[in-house]
Order: structure tokens, then sequence, then C-alpha cells
């Protein structure tokens, strides 16, 4: 068996066709474009291009985005003060927090910044009460990767309900949000992590098997049931050649690229499981690109309920 590839991307610019007309339809109204601020902390070169891909798709997408910069040395408080500041700003409809903060900071401050934006306003879903309202099953705005997993299945007709969905990592931002969403969907969810037990024995009981671990191709064929929907969340810069080699056999495409440039991005799921899966979503090209349309998404909404739209 071959997998279908659950083209990502395509999706991502089917929801963003979507998204224009509505952010047009809003700027017409209210007489200003939807507004994403987003405040990033530091010279984190990937965080930069992740960054600069958000706030060009804001840009297509007909809403207003502009970038707080604090330098590295920022402390907590400086950072707090902009997110009231951006918390009171009439044409601010989103705050994103680029994720993570330079680790002087300590450990815990970026669950006090995650605290501190206005829900209403909170367009990456990470603020208690829009976490709370995820586990009720009523939530307005939530945690990009896990919403564009779902939008991705929805809209690939692979129906959760009834089926036994298996989550691997157990992180706020992917692995929590994106099990209560297959709860919600009426699947039968389990969630492993790095002490589990058996992993690949219960990873291959799964129909829908979500990989958000970190971890370059870390999921094997043998942990794959045949047939399985394979949802690779990971994002992994190898730069490792001993581990490229045993990723991409000789002569993939992507080993060869991994020789022109010294580095090749690789999510949990290792290439052999295409033989198979049912489907599965590339690295990248998968789940990537969802996760910076439902951004989008979230802004748009986040406008409109607080236009009262
Ligand atoms: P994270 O916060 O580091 O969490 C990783 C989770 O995986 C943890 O729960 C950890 O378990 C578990 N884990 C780690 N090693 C494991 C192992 N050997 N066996 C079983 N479980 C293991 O990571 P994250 O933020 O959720 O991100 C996960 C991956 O997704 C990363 O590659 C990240 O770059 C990628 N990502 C992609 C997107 C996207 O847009 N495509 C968005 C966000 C993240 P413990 O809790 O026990 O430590």
């Amino acid at each position: 068996m071959t997998a279908r590839i659950l083209d990502g991307a395509a999706v991502a610019g089917q929801i963003r066709g979507e998204l224009s007309p509505r952010a047009a339809a809003f700027t017409r109204a209210a007489g200003r474009q939807p507004g994403l601020s987003i405040v990033l902390v530091g010279d984190k070169a990937d965080s930069q291009i992740y960054v600069n891909s958000k706030l060009k798709s804001a840009g297509d997408e007909g809403m207003k985005a502009t970038l707080s910069h604090l330098p590295a040395s920022a402390s907590l408080d400086e950072i707090l003060s902009l997110i009231h500041k951006l918390n009171e700003a009439p044409a601010t409809d989103g705050i994103l927090v680029q994720a993570p903060l330079p680790e002087s900071l300590g450990a815990a401050a970026m669950q006090k910044v995650f605290d501190a934006i206005d829900p209403s306003k909170d367009v990456d879903g990470v603020t208690p009460s829009n976490v709370g309202r995820l586990v009720q099953n009523r939530a307005d705005l939530i945690a990009c990767t896990p919403a564009g997993i779902m939008e991705l299945l929805k809209r690939s007709g692979i129906d959760a309900a009834g089926q036994h969905a298996v989550v691997i990592g157990r992180s706020d931002i992917v692995g929590k949000p994106v099990s209560m969403l297959l709860l919600h969907r009426h699947a039968t969810v389990t969630i492993c992590h790095s002490r589990t037990q058996d992993l690949p024995q219960i990873a291959a009981n799964a129909d829908i098997l979500v990989a958000a671990l970190g971890r370059p191709g870390f999921v094997r064929r043998s942990f794959v049931k045949p047939g399985a929907t394979v949802i690779d969340v990971g994002i992994n810069l190898v730069t490792d050649a001993g581990v490229a080699k045993e990723i991409f056999y000789e002569g993939h495409p992507r080993r060869a690229l991994f020789q022109r440039k010294g580095s090749v991005l690789v999510g949990d799921v290792h290439p052999e499981v295409a033989e198979v899966a049912g489907a599965l979503t590339p690295v990248p090209g998968g789940v990537g690109p969802l996760t910076i349309a439902m951004l989008m998404a979230n802004t748009i909404k986040a406008a409109e309920l607080r236009a009262g739209r």
C-alpha cells in the first residue's frame, strides 16, 4: 500500500481563499483591517522565519499585521507591559507571542505572558480561559496547529467518530489540545508520552495516529496499523549526516537535499510509514501550512467577535 498524501499546503490555500473575502467585508464594515500583533523577543533565527511568514500571510489575506520586536535582554515586566498595551489597543484583534522566550527569562515566563493576554485576542488559544473552553467544547479560539489538524481531517473526508486515535506527545500547544478536539469529534483517544510503556504496540492500534513529539523519524512502519491515517506534526531540522542517512535511503531526493545543504527538515514519522499507512501528512507541506492558515482564521474570527459580527 502507498499512503494517500494529505496535502496540507493545498488545504491551507483553500482556507486562506475563504478568509480573504471575510477580511475584506470586515474592513468595509469596520473602516479598518483585522489587526494581528506579533510579539517576538530575541533573535532566534527560526523564530524570525516563522514570524516573517505569519506577517506575510496576514498581509496576503488583507489583514494588518504588526511586529513588536523586543531584544533578548527584555525583562518579563517589559514583555508584560507590552501585552497590556496590546490588550488595550482597539485596532489589535489578535495577539501572538512567538515561542519560545529567551531561556534567561526562566521556565515559568511563557505561561505568565500567555496568562496576561486578553482571551478575546488570544489567537493562539493559550490563555487558561480559552483552554478551559476547549475542554468544555465551546471554544472560539483554539490553538492553531491542533485546529489545523482537525480541519485537514475534515476536508480530507476522514471521520474520527468511533475511531481509536493515538496522540504521541502531551504538550499544551499540540498534544493535549488535539487530543481534546479528537475526543469532541467522538474518537476514543489515547495519549502517549515519554513515560509510556509499549508505545509501538499502542500506536499500532490506532486508526488515527498523531505524532507530535519532536523526534526525527521516530514513528516506524511497525508502529502503524495498515491503512491508518498518520498525522506528522514534527518539524525537526536534521544536521547530522548519520541521522539523515538512517531516515532517507540512498537516492532519496531529501537525502540529496541534505548532501547539498547540510541540513534537512524531517518529521516525527519515518518515510517508510508511507508504505503501510492509508493516509499521511508530508513534512514539509503537511501540518505546517495549516498552522499559519488557522492563525489567520483565528484573527478574522477574533476581529468579527470583538465587533459583535
Ligand atoms: P514538546 O513541548 O517538546 O513536547 C513533546 C512531547 O513529546 C512531550 O509530551 C514529551 O513527553 C513527548 N515525547 C518526547 N520524546 C518522546 C518519546 N521518545 N516517546 C514518547 N513521547 C515523547 O513539543 P511540541 O511543542 O508539542 O512539538 C512537537 C513537535 O511538533 C516538534 O517537532 C515541533 O517542532 C513540532 N511542531 C510543529 C508545528 C507545526 O506547525 N507543524 C507546530 C508546533 C510544533 P513528556 O511530556 O513525557 O516529556
